[in-house]
């Protein structure tokens, strides 16, 4: 997961007003970005490329990483200047604050920033036209941070297609978990899962709209159990395997999973599924079994090696992402060694690593044993230097393999055509930009820090990886 501020593009047909969203965190808060963009566009929202030529400006929050709620203020100060800059112009300027950050500190925000029109919670996107309607009108900021999570995806217009070849779904929303330094329990509330029909529903109109990939989302995607048509409950195994009849269809990810829902069929999945990628991200935080007791992550570091080794099995390329949080309170130094070897053992080819910080109204935040902040630092240092090490080792073991890759589009240089490899890594190829939407083979010829190389072996469109 990342904290990097990204500003998603939205695509309306009318432009009479500009709409600009400033997107902090997961795919799944991107995914939210668009579906705000999506319900405003009958109001007549078209894209503005900077807050400046924007009448609305969205600031789509995450409350995941340290100072988020110091980011968004400082945001809304800059944001204050430019509203009365457009006042004193006789422009009106809605200014909307939606996501996590929104959810937990709504009534700071309207106190810390009355000039703020609109508060909303994740799971009221889908009365923002009612809630701008209303900012339009009156004085005084609208608030709505109800959790009626199965509400907002039945009344939410249906997803807009961009022709691009990676789209996501978002099938599971909240966490019924309590990891003991989240917050997203609090602001996203009790898990919920999408209906089967919804999903392949909405996963048939992305991929007639160009979409070759889906990720699927889900804060807790992997303990998705949605109702069939017939009644019955799926789990996410029989989803994956419906998903993968779709024509056109050619990759499938599903991303946060946790590892106590990693079950039998799931794993087993992988080794059936050739459309299901060989790349999982599975958080495990620590490698120290007291550290996991002490986060309430519900499993033990065995669970995990079981489930590395299981993967591995039913498929021999699947490469491991992981999530690690270093100095939550309590860790002592034989704790951090039981993350370095687990990390030793497992392998990663990808890892998100960061110091514990604390979230206020988490249980972990008041907790005796904080480690102190050199502590961290040297930790994560330690862990950070094994991590890349990792990765650069496994980019480099690709060099000389041919595999597929979906292409995105244009790469950064003349001529060059840029994609993913199954394993998500970002790679460029000499070649046309039209390939963008298919799939080629290709060999991998060199690792860079952050993308392959590579050569196209054949130009033609594969119908799957
Ligand atoms: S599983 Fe834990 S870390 Fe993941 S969303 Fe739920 S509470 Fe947060």
């Amino acid at each position: 997961m990342t904290s990097e501020a990204v500003s998603v593009p939205v695509s309306v047909p009318t432009n009479r007003k500009k709409l600009f969203i400033r997107t902090w965190g997961c795919q799944m808060n991107v995914y939210d970005s668009n579906r705000m963009a999506d319900v405003l566009a009958p109001l007549g929202y078209g894209p503005a490329a900077t807050p400046e030529e924007a009448d609305m400006v969205i600031l789509n929050t995450c409350h995941i990483r340290e100072k988020a709620s110091e980011k968004v203020f400082s945001d809304l100060g800059r944001l204050r200047l430019l509203k009365n800059e457009k006042a004193a112009a006789g422009q009106k300027m809605v200014l909307a604050v939606a996501g996590c950050v929104a959810q937990a500190e709504g009534a700071e925000i309207t106190a810390r920033a009355p000039w703020v029109d609109i508060v909303l919670g994740p799971q009221t996107y889908h009365r923002l036209p009612e809630m701008v309607a209303r900012a339009s009108r009156a004085a005084g900021a609208q608030i709505d941070t109800d959790f009626p999570a199965e509400q907002k995806f039945d009344l939410l217009p249906q997803v807009s297609t961009d022709g691009g070849p990676i789209a996501f779904l978002t099938i599971q929303e909240g966490c019924d978990k309590f990891c003991s330094f989240c917050v997203v329990p609090y602001t996203r509330g009790a898990e919920f899962s999408r209906p089967v029909a919804a999903i392949l529903a909405e996963a048939k109109r992305l991929v007639s709209g160009g979409a070759r990939e889906i990720a699927l989302l889900g804060q807790n995607v992997n303990a998705w159990h949605g109702e069939a048509p017939d009644g019955s409950a799926w789990t996410l195994s029989r989803l994956l395997y419906e998903l993968a009849e779709i024509d056109g269809l050619a990759r499938i990810r599903y991303t946060t999973s946790h590892p106590r829902d990693m079950d039998d069929a799931l794993i087993g999945a992988h080794g059936r599924i050739p459309q299901l990628m060989p790349f999982l991200h599975l958080p495990v935080q620590s490698g120290s079994d007291k550290m996991l007791s002490a986060m309430n992550r519900q499993h033990k570091a065995d669970l995990f090696f079981r489930i590395a080794d299981r993967l591995r099995e039913v498929r021999p390329d699947m490469a491991l992402s992981s999530d690690f949080i270093v100095g939550h309170p309590g860790e002592k130094d034989e704790d951090h060694a039981a993350t370095m070897a687990l990390v030793g053992r497992v392998g990663f080819a990808l890892a998100y690593s960061f110091k514990y910080s604390q979230r206020p109204g988490t249980p972990a935040a008041g907790q005796p044993f904080q480690v102190p902040e050199d502590v961290k630092d040297a930790r994560l240092q330690e862990l950070q230097a094994v991590l890349r090490r990792q990765q650069d080792d496994f980019n480099r073991a690709c060099v000389g393999r041919e595999c597929d890759i979906l292409w995105t589009g244009p790469g950064r240089h003349p001529g060059q055509v840029a994609g993913r490899t199954p394993w998500l890594q970002p790679v460029h190829a000499m070649g046309p930009a039209s390939l963008a939407g298919s799939l080629a083979r290709v060999r991998i010829d060199a690792a860079h820090p952050n993308s392959l190389s590579a050569t196209l072996l054949d130009e033609k469109e594969l119908a799957c990886a």
